[in-house]
């Protein structure tokens, strides 16, 4: 590979249901960066997301995705995981019976990550540790009866023990306390420090984006990135809305 390019969708469209949703996307992200995908509801911004990590409910009908250097277009999501690529859960798990432990350690199993027993007992107690989680939630059922906030720990856990090469986060219509909003945040801090990884976070929240260097900025609009930029965009959008990028569109 001769760019440090790591994602790379060209004329990427696709379908739900025969329904069109996304069409002819163009859109990179070099490796170590962090790009944010902002756009109006029903845009098509988690549908992105998803047709990235290959959900089968998506139909790809033209383009392409490279990661890393590899054509993933057709691969299945748990090859792209393996590949490095990583979406977070919009709709949090709730797994009665199995303790976040336990979904922790199949997570990584899953991966293909083999680990002594006590070794990542102590992996994730640090991980804990570092994220201010009570060590207690990780024998509790996973997902029962968790705050906001403690949902998107086990979010960031999962980040921070696969390490992926891109994570994909999707912020947009969970509804973010201050708590977790700060969760959050811290996540994404150390997922960047400590594996220098890149990140494309889909979010209306701009508050969540405070503390990272915004490299670049996608707008997205009916299915079409719109407009592209650096992060004074943001602050733009923050003022101003979509409405003139809808406009364009519509005329
Ligand atoms: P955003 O995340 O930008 O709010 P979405 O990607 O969730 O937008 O949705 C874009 C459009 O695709 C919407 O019109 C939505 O109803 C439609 N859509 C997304 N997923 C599905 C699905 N699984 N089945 C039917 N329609 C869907
Ligand atoms: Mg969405």
């Amino acid at each position: 590979m001769t760019s440090n390019i790591l994602l790379a969708c060209h004329g990427l469209s696709a379908v739900v249901d025969e329904k069109p949703i996304l069409h002819e996307i163009d859109l990179e992200i070099p490796q170590g960066e962090v790009h944010v995908l902002m756009g109006p509801n029903g845009a098509g911004k988690s549908t992105f997301g998803h047709v990235l990590m290959g959900d089968p409910v998506y139909e790809v009908t033209a383009g392409d995705i490279s990661f890393d250097g590899e054509d993933v277009t057709e691969l299945a999501p748990d090859k792209r995981s393996r590949a490095g690529l990583f979406l977070s859960f919009q709709a949090p798990v709730e797994i009665p019976g199995v303790p976040l432990r336990s979904f922790l350690r199949a997570i990584m199993e899953g991966r293909g990550e083999k680990m002594k027993n006590k070794e990542f007992r102590k992996k994730l107690q640090a991980l804990a540790e570092t994220l201010d989680m009570d060590p207690a939630y990780l024998d509790r059922e996973l997902g029962v009866g968790f705050s906001g906030g403690e949902k998107k720990k086990v979010e960031m856990m999962q980040l921070l023990l696969l390490q992926p090469k891109l994570a994909i986060l999707d912020e947009t219509d969970s509804g973010l306390d201050v708590d977790a909003l700060s969760v959050v945040s811290r996540g994404m801090e150390l997922y960047r420090g400590t594996c220098d990884g890149t990140l494309l976070i889909i979010t209306h929240n701009t508050r969540i984006l405070e503390h990272l260097n915004v490299d670049r900025v996608h707008v997205m609009v009916q299915g079409r990135v719109v407009a592209e930029g650096s992060a004074d965009l943001i602050a733009e959008i923050d003022a101003n809305g979509f409405e003139r990028y809808e406009a364009q569109l519509d005329a």
